[in-house]
């Protein structure tokens, strides 16, 4: 079955569906459903290091595998698992999800990759989230820097003095955290000295027209500039050419992700991905 329904282009965009799916959760508490019979999944999209184009790490983007609908975008019910609370428990679910896909990683010899996960803005202020993650952690047996986390510029800004703590708290458990979409949002620049961030991920709409818009050159440019001096790793997110690739190199980005790389892909299109662009990056796989 998830073979049959493995690519994006399946996801469901147009306006009328979007109703058919809200007309589905309201009147049949359909995502509640979702959630005790775990019709979501994990899709990985690779990261790349520019220097040697080698996939450091993924991101985890979740997509819902409806038994009708069929494959469902996280943009059109994360809003609705946020507004009903539910992404409580949704967002526990990807947590724990991710973790099991890294042991698994390694178990498969893929030792050495990321997983980021994306918080959203309710999950984020709930009160035990460090003690969560800390526990799945635990229960997983997974090396905690191998685990990001991808936070908003908004979630940052809510409460300063109660997200500086619980950004400490992360990071005293050894998580990476980075901020997503980067300059889409009120980023003072301040609050990157203020928090424990490691990454910025600039948004894709400023890579967009890279090379073609001057203004969106010297943004990127300037960011990237930036973050560099401030010891901010930097990830460009939507590179879908060549392009693209070529003046972020000149401005010394080091990760890219985008279409031009690679889609987001289910657990077994992306093990396949890995033993292909692994090669020569790990020893272990040379027993393969
Ligand atoms: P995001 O975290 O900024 O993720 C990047 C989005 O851009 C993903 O859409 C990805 O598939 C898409 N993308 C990647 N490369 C390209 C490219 O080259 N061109 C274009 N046009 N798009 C590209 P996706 O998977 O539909 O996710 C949308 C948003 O939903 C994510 O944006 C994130 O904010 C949210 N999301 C996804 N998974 C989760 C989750 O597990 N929990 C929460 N709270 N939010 C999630
Ligand atoms: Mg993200
Ligand atoms: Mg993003
Ligand atoms: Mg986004």
């Amino acid at each position: 079955r998830a073979k049959s329904i493995s690519h994006n282009s399946y996801c469901i965009y147009d306006a009328a569906m979007a109703d058919t799916i809200r007309a589905h959760l309201t009147l049949g508490g359909g995502l509640r459903k979702a959630i005790e019979e775990e019709q979501f999944e994990l899709f990985y999209q690779p990261k790349i290091r520019l220097s040697d184009k080698a996939t450091v790490g993924a991101e985890a983007l979740i997509r819902w595998m409806h038994p009708e609908l069929g494959m469902i975008s996280p943009d059109q019910f994360i809003p609705l698992a946020e507004e009903s609370g539910l992404i409580l428990p949704l967002g526990e679910w990807v947590i724990r999800r991710a973790c099991y896909q890294l042991k698994e990683w390694r178990e498969q010899g893929y030792p050495s990759i990321s997983l980021s996960v994306n918080l959203s803005g309710r999950q984020f202020m709930q009160s035990d989230l460090v003690e969560m993650v800390s526990q799945i952690l635990e229960e997983t047996g997974v090396d905690s820097r191998y685990l990001e986390l991808e936070l908003t510029e908004s979630m940052l800004m809510a409460d300063a003095q109660q997200t500086i703590e619980k950004l400490h708290a992360f990071r005293a458990l050894g998580l990476t955290l980075s901020i997503d979409d980067f300059g889409t949002g009120y980023s003072s620049l301040a609050y990157l000295k203020k928090f424990p961030i490691q990454t910025l991920k600039i948004d894709r709409s400023f890579v967009n027209d890279l090379g073609f818009d001057n203004d969106d050159d010297a943004i990127v440019k300037a960011t990237i500039a930036m973050a560099n001096s401030l010891n901010l790793k930097v990830i460009a997110e939507g590179v879908e050419n060549h392009s693209q690739v070529d003046v972020l190199n000149s401005y010394n980005c080091e990760e890219v992700q985008g279409y031009f790389f690679a889609r987001p892909m289910n657990n077994s299109d992306f093990s396949v991905y890995m033993d292909s662009h692994l090669m020569g990056q790990t020893t272990l796989l040379a027993v393969h």
